[in-house]
């Protein structure tokens, strides 16, 4: 297993649709695997999308305290309640902000073995699993701050909102 570099807010590949995975190869289990080994050399740890190390693929390994969940193609099958809470993202490190999330979410996805399962998670889990999926599709947990509730985590101060918005989309645009 290889350690891979996280990218940051700001590459442009973080703001880019992730394709389905089609067939589960070698390739793809070497990612998983990778995506693990980064995962847990993470400080502040809890999942992780492959479009996070530049890969462009609908992948997600995830551990919130109930060991490791990977998940292969997940899609959100039903959602219900609401939770708002602070999160935090290991392509934007340092920083938490105030998300509103769904309480409940019913997905389906694969495991490594290509059998096809469906979760339901709720609280906690479940809002990782929704911030993951968002990551597959493009979107940062910064688009959905509440208010503009988005904080330094060591000085506690207020961050620009709407700069960070701007430098993670103008990438986007520039290239
Ligand atoms: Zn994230």
């Amino acid at each position: 297993m290889t350690e891979r570099t996280i990218l940051p807010f700001g590459d442009p590949i973080l703001r880019k649709q992730a394709k389905p995975v089609t067939e589960i190869t070698p390739k793809i289990l070497k990612i998983l695997d990778d995506m693990v080994e980064t995962l847990y050399a993470a400080d502040g740890r809890a999942g992780l999308a492959a479009p996070q190390i530049g890969i462009l693929r609908q992948l997600i390994v995830m551990d919130c305290g109930d060991g490791l969940l990977e998940l292969i193609n997940p899609e959100i099958l039903e959602s219900h309640g609401e939770q708002v809470g602070f999160e935090a993202c290991l392509s934007y490190p340092g920083y938490s902000g105030v998300v509103k999330r769904a309480k409940v979410v019913k997905i389906r996805s694969l495991n490594r073995d290509g059998e096809s399962f469906i979760l339901e998670a709720e609280d906690y889990l479940a809002r990782c699993i929704q911030h993951e999926i968002d990551h597959l599709h493009g979107i940062l947990f910064v688009d959905r701050i509440q208010g503009d509730e988005l904080y330094h985590d060591q000085t506690g101060q207020k961050v620009n909102l709407l700069e960070v918005i701007r430098l993670t989309n103008q990438q986007v645009v520039n290239r």
